[in-house]
């Protein structure tokens, strides 16, 4: 638990702009700024956050909030766990009882395996500098390579013992759980031991975006031609290896002031970089590349520059996925590098400056350097070089921007030696394949949330009062049975059992949520209901069947002889009717509660109405307004539901 006043120095301290901006690159735009929304996939960005307000909204996707909000959805943490989050980003200390295993325990699993493996890191760095074997293998290994204390210790370098199971021993001893230990793939426990995954090898930690711990990957030092040289953790709940970049927390705000991100492809090769000056910089590691790391990516920017390896194979071996990245609107450039040098070796061998002059100088457009690299193979080979225009055809219809298509055509054409107009009928074609496929896509997708969203919306166009079977039923039940006994309760002040009439129960709930219909003839009839029913001779069935508006009568009347009310009522709730008159005190409590529901319902598709017409960012408290007033409704709803049981109307 954290204390009110701490939780407000947290929040007045967390500013939503300088929060937001570890996740997303924002841009001013007026009083606001505006970036590419994290929560869904969009080409123009709509996700704006107000400094002024202190909240963010996005217009695509809804999804809107403070800072704490911002962490909580973004981090997938629970309100005190993005506090703690944000007192640490602001430097506020929060008096906190010592965590013990036990409440470590009632923590979400994620959050746990984020702990163990926090806990790791800090273990193997620990064991890395003080301990004589982490010294004597691990440092001594990062030392002759070159890297600098400070980059050891910026991107938490450690080393773990080579000793069974030394690791796991130490940390079960703080009170980490086998369970976890296993699950983030720290430890490997099979029915007859338990070893460290890790044991013998220097590692390197995987942070995510906020700079948590939430991976490793590890490299054995010893020559043994059995045991793979690198080895990573395990996919898990934390760490999905395709949508991870080694290095992305230590190069997000160099990318986003640099509008570029470079792209390598080991460990060692983004902490070369980072030692030579350049801090844009992130490793795939080992996968190629995945359109989840691209979005990763394109929240900072849309410029990616690759820098590979001399060796041809590795160059074409990662060029097939790039496609993607091009759909994905990125502008990739490629430097290759001289024939035997690597990131790693290539950016130590010179500084910054002329490391920096040196990609410039050879950064090449992907799709002429992928044009270039495939035409030397297909010389004096007809059949080839079709498929390779084919292949850079495709490459470039998936490019979304018009103008960065024909200047790629216009190239191609030339490199190709093949006419413009034959590439844009080519591009053409394949564009209107792709188009169409979309068509279908979106259609479905159409459908479906449709489905899902727009339930009441639809049946208020196919009915203009979508309340009138609750209504009328309740009518009928009013006109037929107001002056039954529903039930009894105990007089607080006299102590005697008092007796509560069907029609002073629906009257009194109905005004007490002030509801009322848009069926005037309805609304008439019940005002006329509330009016006489304490008469000792009202007999509503004559006066209204009597009544002199037609409609009225003719309302009522039907009510009173119809039996189709009871047969889609109370059929419906699987219910065996048995005489109606007995089973009051269920019935009319249940009918109310339904009718409530509906009206929750209804006034939520309102406001989600209201909100989805809003597109002015200006309008942002509005916003914030109306989604407070859904989630108050959210709850009435949860707790009619409950009330209700399954047997809740949904059509
Ligand atoms: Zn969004």
């Amino acid at each position: 638990m954290i204390d009110q006043a701490t939780v407000e120095r947290i929040i007045d301290a967390a500013d939503v702009v300088e929060v937001v901006q570890d996740f997303v690159s924002l841009k001013r735009r007026g009083v606001n700024f505006i970036g590419n929304c994290p929560f869904h996939s969009e080409k123009t960005p709509s996700f704006t956050v107000s400094p002024s307000k202190q909240i963010y909204k996005c217009f695509g996707c809804g999804k809107g909030g403070n800072s704490v909000n911002f962490i909580m959805e973004h981090e997938h943490l629970n309100y005190i766990e993005a506090l703690k989050h944000l007192a640490k980003k602001f430097h506020i200390d929060v008096v906190d009882e010592e965590e013990s295993p036990e409440l470590a325990a009632q923590r979400n699993r994620r959050e746990s395996m984020m702990i163990v493996s926090s806990f790791a890191a800090e273990y193997f760095s620990n064991y890395l500098f003080n301990e004589n074997e982490g010294r004597n293998i691990g440092l001594s290994y990062f030392r002759e390579r070159g890297f600098r204390d400070d980059i050891i210790k910026s991107f938490q370098l450690g080393y773990c013992p080579d000793q069974k199971d030394m690791f796991t021993q130490a940390a079960q001893k703080q009170g980490y759980k086998m369970e976890f230990l296993e699950e983030t793939g720290l430890s490997i426990k099979r029915d007859e031991w338990i070893r460290d995954r890790f044991g013998g090898r220097v590692i390197f930690p995987f942070h995510n975006l906020a700079g948590r711990v939430i991976a490793f990957g590890g490299r054995v030092l010893k020559t043994d031609p059995k045991v793979a040289k690198y080895l990573n953790s395990p996919e898990s709940e934390i760490y999905h290896k395709s949508k991870v970049l080694y290095g992305i927390f230590h190069a997000k705000n160099s990318i986003s002031r640099n509008d570029k991100c470079y792209l390598v492809e080991g460990y060692t090769d983004v902490l070369s970089m980072h030692q030579s000056g350049i801090e844009n910089v992130v490793a795939s590691s080992g996968t190629s590349l995945t359109v989840d790391q691209i979005k990763l990516i394109k929240r900072f920017t849309t410029n990616i520059t690759i820098i590979y390896d001399g060796d041809q194979a590795g160059i074409k071996a990662s060029i097939r996925g790039i496609d993607m990245v091009l759909e994905e609107g990125v502008n990739v450039k490629v430097v290759p590098l001289p024939e035997g040098e690597d990131p790693d070796t290539f950016a130590r061998s010179m500084n910054a400056s002329s490391l920096l002059e040196y990609i410039a100088s050879h950064e090449t457009d992907f799709i002429r350097f992928k044009t270039q690299l495939l035409l030397k193979d297909t010389e004096n080979d007809p059949v080839a070089r079709a498929r390779l225009i084919n292949d850079i055809v495709k490459s470039i219809s998936v490019i979304p921007d018009t103008i960065t298509r024909s200047v790629y055509i216009r190239e191609c054409s030339n490199m190709l030696d093949v006419a413009e107009d034959i590439l844009y009928a080519e591009v053409r074609k394949i564009k209107f394949k792709i188009t169409e496929e979309q068509i279908v896509r979106e259609k479905r997708d159409a459908i479906r949330s449709s489905q899902e969203i727009n339930q009441p919306v639809k049946a208020v166009i196919k009915n203009e009062n979508p309340c009138a079977i609750e209504e009328k039923a309740l009518l009928r039940i009013l006109i037929r049975y107001h002056d039954n006994d529903l039930f009894s309760v105990d007089n607080d002040e006299t102590g005697e059992e008092e007796k509560i009439k069907v029609g002073q129960y629906i009257i009194s709930e109905i005004e007490k949520d002030n509801l009322s219909s848009v069926d005037p003839v309805i609304q008439l009839i019940y005002d006329e209901l509330k009016e006489h029913i304490n008469e000792e001779f009202f007999n509503p069935e004559r006066h209204f069947v009597q009544h002199e508006n037609r409609d009225v009568g003719n309302l009522v009347s039907g009510l009173l002889m119809d039996k189709y009310i009871e047969s889609v009522i109370w059929k419906r709730k699987g219910a065996f009717v048995e005489d109606e008159h007995e089973i009051l005190n269920v019935l009319v409590p249940r009918l109310i509660e339904e009718y409530k529901l509906r009206h929750v319902k209804l006034m939520k598709s309102e406001i989600m109405k209201k909100i989805g017409e809003i597109t002015d960012p200006n309008d942002m408290e509005r916003v914030m307004e109306l989604q407070s007033i859904i989630s108050n409704l959210n709850k009435v709803e949860r707790e009619l539901s409950k009330n209700l049981g399954k047997r809740a109307v949904t059509s």
